[in-house]
């Protein structure tokens, strides 16, 4: 704890940022609950899907490699985005949270 001296270095699943950049354009057309606890439930089931992508990186290196891994991924992310709408949707979880 603490130790954030290089936070610029550590491995990071850039499944997630190829996810994130499809799930509202994807979400804009559906009729599915667009919250943040339900944004973040398909984001999740969609990752779930899809592989890992952990790759260490230094600042710079982000946007050719996110670019890289968009274009290899992208009808899977898409697809596994759609299929996590259909889940949630059916089961929207954003009540659970309320205290
Ligand atoms: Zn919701």
């Amino acid at each position: 704890m603490g130790d954030d001296f290089d936070k610029n270095m550590r491995p990071k699943n850039y499944m997630e940022d190829v996810v994130f950049h499809h799930l509202d354009g994807i979400l804009k057309h559906t009729d599915c609950c667009k919250c943040q606890r339900c944004r973040m439930d398909i984001a999740a089931y969609a990752l779930n899907q899809l592989p890992s992508k952990y790759v260490v990186t230094r600042k710079g290196e982000v946007y050719s490699k996110l670019l890289e891994l968009q274009q290899q991924f992208e009808t899977d992310v898409i697809i596994a985005i759609i299929k996590a709408v259909e889940v949630v949707k059916k089961n929207p979880r954003h009540d659970e949270m309320q205290v």
